[in-house]
């Protein structure tokens, strides 16, 4: 059985007061919440520590936002999958389209990255999405099947168990437009079938939405067939909002 999965990307935003306030809310709020959902926190990572200490909550994991395509050495300012592994993260977003369109990153590096996350034993987020022309153009399906194909030629056997796909039209990022229920269905059923392909076990691997989720669109998309929980953003900043969309996957 695939995971249901909302995953919390924090971005670069929060304080020692927000680490202490949000998680201290997101704890009460799961606590009595009862479905089978995983939670995945992903905060800056200079508040990873702290964020850990303050988890009270079993289903909830920890996970970092980038890290270095390298595994180790004289890389200024980097962190390494092995140094998340080392603290007890367990995720690691690979290829948001933040770090795509401003640092650069294409998907000879995403599938750097991604073969770092792999090799030290953590799940890797991988985010695809078409920008607003692409999908103008009727390219979406075809920019998304090509994210995929590069960055996960290298995967085989036992590593798509560390493999979740978030699809994140950039459009729908931070924008509040949010792609349909049905839209987005028809995305994940092609990434699906892609996986299929590919010799994945695709029926096993989570497929998350992400783009303005929100606690109103939250349940429609979580209902489709193919989409096994979110990546939020905004939204996972205010814990009423992040434990109501939580509560709908
Ligand atoms: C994201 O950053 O991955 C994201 C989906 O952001 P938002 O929910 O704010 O659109």
């Amino acid at each position: 059985m695939r995971r249901t999965i909302v995953a919390a990307n924090w971005k670069m935003n929060g304080s020692v007061d927000l680490v202490r306030d949000l998680v201290g809310g997101v704890n009460s709020g799961l606590a009595t919440l009862e479905n089978a959902v995983e939670v995945v926190i992903i905060p800056p990572a200079l508040f990873f520590r702290d964020v850990q200490a303050r988890v009270e909550i079993d289903r909830i994991a920890l996970g970092v936002q980038n890290v270095s395509q390298w595994q180790a050495g004289a890389y200024t300012g980097e962190l390494s999958a092995r140094m998340v592994r080392d603290l007890g993260g367990a995720y690691v977003l690979v290829g948001h389209s933040e770090r795509r369109q401003l640092f650069g990153e294409d998907d000879s590096v995403v599938a750097a990255k991604l073969a770092q996350v792999l090799a030290s034993g953590l799940t890797a987020i991988l985010c695809v999405g078409e920008t607003l022309a692409e999908r103008e153009a009727g390219a979406a399906q075809q920019v998304v099947s090509a994210q995929i194909r590069t960055a996960l030629a290298a995967v085989q056997g036992d590593s798509w168990n560390q493999i979740v796909i978030a699809y994140e039209p950039v459009w729908a990022i931070g924008t509040g437009k949010t792609a349909t229920a049905d839209d987005a269905q028809a995305m994940h059923q092609m990434m699906r079938g892609l996986l299929a392909e590919l010799d994945a076990p695709a029926e096993q691997i989570s497929l998350l939405y992400g783009g303005s989720v929100k606690p109103d669109n939250a349940a429609a998309l979580f209902a489709q067939p193919d989409i096994d929980g979110g990546l939020i953003g905004g939204a996972s900043l205010v814990a009423e909002d992040f434990v109501s969309i939580c509560q709908s996957a």
